[in-house]
């Protein structure tokens, strides 16, 4: 079953030329081709099924800085900025509140990290409150338990999923962009050693410079070319309940469950960190640079099956231009939800708020979720492939800062002064990667 999503109209013709083409229409392909529409910019976003239908409708919608690693935290904040402006800008609403996120804990190293956290971001200008037991049970009474402690950062907010690239894709035609829904990318062509175009299943495109925004799709793609990006995925599986629960948090997080408000009233239940370890091709590829980051989190991963190797999106397969390829073979990857992490997830947060009892479920749908081996997306021109812009790896967060990602993309396009640094997103900086001069094709 896949999650919720609003559906938005295509443009009519694919341009022969474009000063830009973004592939992939998730929530950093989304922003990256708004934010060069706005600047005059001739941009046409190709989707291979529907805007946003992939990793970005199907995610908690939680922006957020708090406990947010120190080399992304600037564009986190900044995120929130471009998150507040949306609505304005396009006339739509994106469901974005600056709700505050509430995080409680019984675990006393937590409580320290967090803490620990707190003082770091109060150097870099982000406010984020310590809860004392008798505020942490107030702010999270809806449990009717007593909390060791907590944290709430209170100019932390969510989004809507459902609506968020399909509100933001509906920016790009209002500002002279173009989106193209089931297109997909087959590969780019180059000359004199740069890229010259793109090559869709729809003709090809002209263009001097490609925004690979792909998602999980990404390293096949490079793989192509002879680039080595290593990446992998998890799948994950979450549930919504329908509308009725009330004096429920916004957004809150417990080891055990974690609930987020839904824009219809509704929620969405989640294990933070649980999913299934799908093997496929590319993850035994890149085994030995995920080992690090799988030992972290073996508590909540478990083995799953073939489905990944199934999808296609982590194929080792070479594929030909002319003809159909595994992006049209998957127009949106919809992988089957693991029935026990839904049931896990549904006792444990009927257990946690007890008012989640009185509620039917709505939806229950998996998404994989693409990593880099350091969790920080790789953002940045690849070295040995002048015009071709890799945007992907954002490891479970990338809903939050895409808004950021999106405007840095543009910036560095379009030759502005970026809104972050972008050095921490520099691809090169993996290990095991080979972005370096690819033959000529
Ligand atoms: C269960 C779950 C919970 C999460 N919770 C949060 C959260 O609360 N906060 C947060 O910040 N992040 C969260 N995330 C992570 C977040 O959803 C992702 O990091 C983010 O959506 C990635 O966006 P993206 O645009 O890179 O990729 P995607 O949204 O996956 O989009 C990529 C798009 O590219 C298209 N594509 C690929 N190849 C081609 C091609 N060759 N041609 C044309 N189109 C192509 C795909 O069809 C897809 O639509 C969560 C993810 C999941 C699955």
């Amino acid at each position: 079953m896949p999650a919720p999503l609003f559906e938005i109209e295509t443009s009519p013709a694919l341009p022969e030329s474009a000063d830009v083409v973004v592939i992939g229409g998730g929530i950093v392909g989304t922003c990256a081709a708004y934010y060069l529409a706005r600047r005059g910019v001739k941009v046409a976003l190709i989707e291979k099924g529907r805007i946003g239908a992939e990793q970005s409708s199907r995610n908690w919608g939680w922006c957020r800085q708090q406990n947010r690693d120190a080399r992304e935290l600037p564009m986190a904040t900044e995120s929130l900025t471009l998150w507040d402006r949306f609505a304005g800008e396009i006339g739509q609403d994106l469901g974005f509140r600056r709700c505050g996120l509430l995080y409680l804990s019984d675990d006393d190293a937590q409580l320290a990290s967090w803490a620990k956290w707190r003082d770091f971001a109060r150097g870099e200008g982000v406010v984020t409150n310590m809860l004392s037991p008798e505020e942490a049970a107030n702010r999270g009474s809806a449990t009717g338990k007593r909390w060791k402690g907590g944290v709430f950062s209170p100019t932390d907010g969510t989004a809507d999923p459902a609506r968020a690239a399909p509100v933001i894709a509906r920016g790009i035609l209002k500002a002279g962009g173009t989106v193209h829904q089931f297109c997909a990318a087959r590969g780019i062509e180059t000359a004199g050693g740069r890229v010259s175009g793109v090559v869709t299943e729809k003709g090809t495109i002209r263009t001097a410079t490609v925004i690979h925004a792909g998602g999980a799709w990404a390293s096949s793609f490079l793989n192509q070319y002879g680039i080595r990006f290593p990446q992998s995925s998890v799948r994950s599986s979450i549930l919504s309940v329908a509308p009725g629960a009330t004096g429920l948090p916004d957004a809150l997080h417990t080891a055990a469950v974690s609930v987020t408000r839904r824009s219809d009233g509704g929620y969405t239940l989640a294990i933070s960190g649980g999913a299934r370890v799908d093997p496929t091709p590319q993850q035994l590829r890149f085994a030995r640079q995920f080992v690090p980051m799988f030992l972290r989190r073996w508590r909540n991963l478990a083995i799953g099956g073939l489905d990944g190797w199934k999808a296609g999106h982590e194929t080792l397969a070479r594929w030909k231009l002319d003809a159909p390829t595994p992006m049209e073979a998957n127009r949106i990857l919809d992988p089957r939800p693991d029935p026990r992490q839904i049931a896990e997830t549904h006792k444990r947060a009927q257990r946690l708020l007890p008012a989640l009892k009185a509620v039917p479920v709505a939806a229950r749908w998996a998404g994989y979720i693409d990593s880099t081996p350091d969790g920080v997306p790789a953002i940045g021109e690849l070295t040995g492939l002048p015009g071709f812009i890799l945007a992907a790896g954002f490891s479970g967060h990338g809903f939050g800062i895409g808004p950021g990602a999106g405007h840095m993309i543009a910036d560095i396009v379009t030759g502005a002064k970026p809104i972050v640094d972008p050095a921490p997103y520099r691809p090169e900086r993996l290990e095991g990667s080979a972005f370096g001069k690819v033959a000529e094709f």
